[in-house]
C-alpha cells in the first residue's frame, strides 16, 4: 500500500477526491495456464469503493505477462534487451543472424510472445557466447561488415571477462555482479577482507593466493590488472547474471555477501585508512613510506595471525561482530 497524493473523480462521490492504492490476490488463465499474481486497485477515500487509477491496468497487465513468460520459461523483453546490449547489437541485425524474420526481435521487444522453440533459443545466446558467435560466423553474410566486426569485439570482451586464472578473480565477478558501484580500488579491499573472513568462517580460504601491500592498500595484482582500463570509474561487464552466479557456490556467496553488506557499505577510501591501520598492511611495508610504492608481499599467516585475534575479540564471523571492529578501528582512526 502506498499513498498517492493526486486526486481523481470518482464516479459515486461525483467529485475529485483523495485515493489509496492497495494489493489484493489474484488469478488468471492465459492460454490455459492459471496465473496467481498481486492486483493493484484503487479505492477512494471517501466512499471506500473502487475507483479507476489510469495506469493501473497496463501495471497489472506487465506483472501477469511477466508471470506468465516466467510459469512458461519464456524469455522476458528486458532479457532481450540484455542480449541487444551484451553484444552490441541492434534488434534486425540480431534477428538476421539468428535465422529469424528481419522484423522478429523488434516484435518481441514490443510485446509479442515469442514461441518456445525462439525464446529457447534466445535464452542460449543470452547465455553463451559461444553459440553466438557460432551463429554469427554462419550468417555473417547477412548483416554488415560493421555489424559483424561489432559482435565479434563483445564476444572477444566476453570471453576476457570469462577468463579467471584466480579464485580473486572468480570472486570478483560475483562483487561486480552485486548492484553496487564497484571501482578498481574498492574491489581490491573488498576482496581482501573475503580471503580474511572466509578464512574464519570456513576454516579455508576462499581466496588462497597472496595479495600485495600497494600504496592504497592490499591488492590482487592479477584482478586489478584485468580491470586497470577503468581507472577510477565503475567497473561494468556484460556476463549473464545466471552465469556469474554459477561460479561460486552458496556458501561462497553467503561470506561474499556478508563483507559487501558490512566492510562493504563504506566506501574505498575509508578501507584504505582502515587496511592501512591493520598490522598485515604495516609488516608487510616495513621501512616504506606510506606514499611509497610497494609490490612486497602481504604474509598469510602475518593476515591470519592478526585477524584470529581480532576474531577472538569481536567474532568477525557475524555482522555485528564485524561493525564492531570496524567502530574500534574508526576510533582509533581518530587518534
Ligand atoms: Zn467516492
Amino acid at each position: 500500500m502506498y499513498t498517492e497524493k493526486r486526486e481523481l473523480l470518482c464516479s459515486k462521490c461525483r467529485k475529485r477526491v483523495s485515493y489509496h492504492i492497495f494489493k489484493r490476490p489474484a488469478k488468471r488463465i492465459i492460454k490455459g495456464v492459471e496465473i496467481e499474481y498481486e492486483e493493484y486497485y484503487g479505492i477512494c477515500d471517501e466512499c471506500k469503493s473502487e475507483i479507476y487509477v489510469p495506469g493501473l491496468d497496463d501495471k497489472n497487465e506487465d506483472n501477469v505477462e511477466k508471470l506468465f513468460r516466467k510459469k512458461k520459461n519464456l524469455i522476458t523483453i528486458p532479457e532481450i534487451k540484455v542480449i541487444l546490449e551484451k553484444y552490441n547489437i541492434e534488434k534486425r541485425p540480431l534477428s538476421k543472424l539468428l535465422g529469424l524474420g528481419e522484423l522478429t526481435i523488434t516484435r518481441y521487444i514490443d510485446g509479442q510472445l515469442p514461441s518456445k522453440k525462439y525464446s529457447d533459443l534466445l535464452f542460449e545466446v543470452l547465455n553463451d557466447e559461444h553459440k553466438m558467435k557460432k551463429l554469427a560466423e554462419e550468417n555473417r553474410n547477412l548483416v554488415s561488415a560493421v555489424a559483424f566486426e561489432k559482435i565479434m569485439r563483445a564476444i572477444d570482451e566476453c570471453e576476457k571477462e570469462k577468463k579467471t586464472d584466480t579464485s580473486a578473480e572468480r570472486i570478483a565477478l560475483y562483487v561486480i555482479n552485486s548492484g553496487k558501484e564497484i571501482t578498481n580500488l574498492f574491489l581490491q579491499k573488498i576482496l581482501y577482507y573475503i580471503k580474511v573472513i572466509s578464512e574464519l568462517c570456513l576454516g579455508k580460504t576462499m581466496i588462497p593466493e597472496p595479495c600485495e601491500a600497494w600504496k592504497y592498500g592490499p591488492v590482487f595484482p592479477k584482478v586489478y590488472n584485468k580491470y586497470k582500463e577503468f581507472g577510477k570509474q565503475e567497473i561494468t561487464i556484460n556476463l549473464s547474471n545466471d552465469y556469474i552466479e554459477s561460479l561460486l557456490s552458496e556458501e561462497e556467496k553467503e561470506i561474499t555477501d556478508l563483507v559487501l553488506h558490512t566492510f562493504g557499505i563504506y566506501n574505498a577510501w575509508f578501507l584504505k585508512d582502515l587496511t592501512h591501520l591493520e598490522d598485515p598492511w604495516r609488516i608487510a611495508r616495513k621501512g616504506i613510506d606510506d606514499n611509497d610504492a610497494s609490490r612486497n608481499i602481504m604474509d598469510d599467516v602475518v593476515i591470519m595471525s592478526y585477524f584470529l585475534k581480532m576474531d577472538q575479540k569481536y567474532n568477525l564471523k557475524s555482522p555485528e561482530g564485524i561493525e564492531k571492529y570496524i567502530c574500534y578501528m574508526k576510533k582509533r582512526m581518530m587518534e
